[in-house]
C-alpha cells in the first residue's frame, strides 16, 4: 500500500507526486489513459503554451532550453514523459478511479480494475476533464464537432465553418482555419473577451499576471483596462466591443482566462475572419444566432469548454462548492474530509502550470508537517477568492 496516491498523470498529478516522493513519502501516480499527459496528446496539433517556457517549469525538472520559448504540444508531451522519468515516478495506467471513500484514518480509491488504499490522496484529474457541448435545439445537416475532438483544419478546407466561443482555444482552432484555407470562418461569440498579447514590448505572458496576481480587482482591472487600451485598441467596429467587467473579476467569477493573441487580432482586422453573435440553435443548412439572423455553414466546432469531473468521485465527501469546484485546494484540506487535497481545480492568470507547480510543493509540505505531528485535522480551509454577490458559476 503506498502512504499517497495521486489520481491524474498531467502535469499537476506528476508535479504533486514528485515533490512528495522527493519528501520521502513513498507514492503511486494512478491514470485512467495508457500514457502520461493524456490531455496533452488530444489537444489540437498546432497548441503551443501561450505560456513563455521560463514561467512553466515543473518543479526539479526544467522544461528543455532547446523547445524553445513557447513549447509545442508534442514537446509538452514529451516533457511531460520525461519529467515522470527523471522523477522515477510510480505510475499506474488504464486504472480509473470512480469515487474515493474514507475508511478510519485511510482512504479507499474504487476503481473497477483494483481498489487502493492509502493514507494521503491527490486529487488531479483535471479542471478541462469532460467536453461541455452545449445542446442546442434543432437539427443540423453539417456537422457539431467538440474543439476537443478537434485535431487540424484539413478536414475543413473550402468549407465555411462556425467556431463557438471566445476562449484561447476557439481563436487559435480559428486561426488554424484561416491559414490552411477553409473558405469562411467565423467565430460565434455571447461575450466578448478580454485579450492581452502574447508578447509585447519584450513582456512575455504570463508576466503581468504573476506580478499583479494578487492584486485585487478594483486596482488589477483598471491597470489591465488601459492596457487594453493602448495596445489592443477599439474593436467595437469589428464586434468586439471592450468587455464591461474587468480581466480580474471574470476570471474569479467565471475562470474565464483572457484570450492570448496569437494571429487572431491581425486575421479579424484583415478581414480573414469575422465575428458573429451567440449560436442559439439549428435549422437545416443554417446555424440560428442569438440577433436572429442566420446564416449557413458546413461545420460548427465548438470551443465551448469543459467540466470539472469532480462530483461521482469525491462529490459525496462534501468538498465540492456549488459549482463544482474544491473549496480547499493547493496545502489546504478539510477538517472533515483529512489528507485529501485537490490541484489543478483553477485557472490562474499567472499560467496553471507555474501554479500546478507551486501546489505540488505546498502539498508536499503539508503532507510532511501533518507526517511530523501527527495533527490531521487542523488545517484550514481556504476557498479560492470570489467578488461577493457574484458566486462563480464555471465555464
Ligand atoms: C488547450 C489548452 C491549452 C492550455 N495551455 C496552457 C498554457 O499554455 N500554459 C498553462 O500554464 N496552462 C495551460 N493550460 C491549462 C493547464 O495547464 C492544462 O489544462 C493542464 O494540462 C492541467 O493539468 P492537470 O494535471 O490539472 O490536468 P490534466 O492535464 O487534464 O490531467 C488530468 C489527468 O487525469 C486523468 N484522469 C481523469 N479522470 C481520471 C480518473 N477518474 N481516474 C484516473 N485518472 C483520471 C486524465 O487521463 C489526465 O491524464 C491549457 C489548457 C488547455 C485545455
Amino acid at each position: 500500500m503506498p502512504e499517497a496516491v495521486v489520481v491524474g498523470a498531467g502535469p499537476g498529478g506528476l508535479a504533486a507526486a514528485a515533490m512528495l516522493q522527493r519528501a520521502g513519502v513513498e507514492t503511486l501516480v494512478v491514470d485512467r489513459a495508457d500514457a502520461v499527459a493524456a490531455a496533452w496528446r488530444g489537444h489540437y496539433e498546432r497548441l503551443h503554451l501561450h505560456t513563455v517556457r521560463w514561467l512553466s517549469h515543473l518543479p526539479g525538472y526544467k522544461i528543455p532550453r532547446r523547445y524553445g520559448k513557447w513549447v509545442a504540444r508534442d514537446d509538452v508531451v514529451r516533457y511531460l514523459e520525461d519529467y515522470a522519468e527523471h522523477h522515477r515516478l510510480d505510475v499506474k495506467l488504464q486504472t480509473e478511479i470512480t469515487r474515493i471513500d474514507r475508511d478510519g484514518d485511510h482512504w479507499i480509491l474504487r476503481s473497477p480494475q483494483r481498489d487502493l488504499s492509502a493514507t494521503y490522496v491527490v486529487v488531479a484529474n483535471g479542471h478541462n476533464h469532460t467536453p461541455d457541448l452545449p445542446d442546442w435545439p434543432g437539427t443540423f445537416n453539417g456537422e457539431v464537432l467538440h474543439a476537443s475532438a478537434y485535431r487540424n483544419a484539413t478536414p475543413y478546407v473550402g468549407k465555411d465553418v462556425v467556431v463557438v466561443g471566445s476562449g484561447n482555444t476557439g481563436a487559435e482552432i480559428a486561426l488554424d482555419l484561416v491559414e490552411t484555407g477553409a473558405a469562411s470562418v467565423k467565430v460565434a461569440i455571447r461575450t466578448p473577451p478580454h485579450i492581452v498579447f502574447r508578447e509585447q514590448n519584450g513582456v512575455v505572458n504570463p508576466v503581468f499576471g504573476v506580478l499583479f496576481r494578487y492584486f485585487p480587482p478594483r486596482i488589477f482591472d483598471p491597470i489591465a483596462r488601459k492596457l487594453r487600451d493602448a495596445t489592443v485598441g477599439d474593436l467595437t467596429p469589428l464586434g468586439l466591443p471592450a468587455p464591461a467587467e474587468g480581466l480580474l473579476e471574470r476570471v474569479l467569477r467565471d475562470d474565464a482566462i483572457p484570450l492570448v493573441d496569437m494571429g487572431f487580432l491581425d486575421a479579424l482586422k484583415a478581414g480573414r475572419l469575422s465575428v458573429i453573435a451567440a449560436v442559439v440553435g439549428f435549422s437545416g443548412d443554417e446555424v440560428l444566432l442569438a440577433d436572429g439572423t442566420a446564416i449557413t455553414a458546413d461545420a460548427v466546432i465548438a470551443a465551448t469548454g469543459y467540466q470539472r469531473g469532480l462530483a461521482p468521485i469525491v462529490g459525496h465527501l462534501g468538498v465540492l462548492r456549488a459549482d463544482g469546484r474544491p473549496r480547499a485546494r493547493g496545502g489546504h484540506t478539510e477538517q472533515h474530509a483529512p489528507n485529501l487535497w485537490f490541484t489543478g481545480f483553477t485557472n490562474p492568470i499567472s499560467g496553471m502550470f507555474r501554479e500546478l507547480g507551486i501546489d505540488a510543493k505546498k502539498i508536499a509540505r503539508a503532507v510532511v508537517r501533518q507526517r511530523r505531528s501527527g495533527l490531521v485535522d487542523t488545517l484550514r480551509v481556504t476557498a479560492p477568492r470570489v467578488i461577493p454577490g457574484k458566486e462563480p458559476v464555471g465555464r
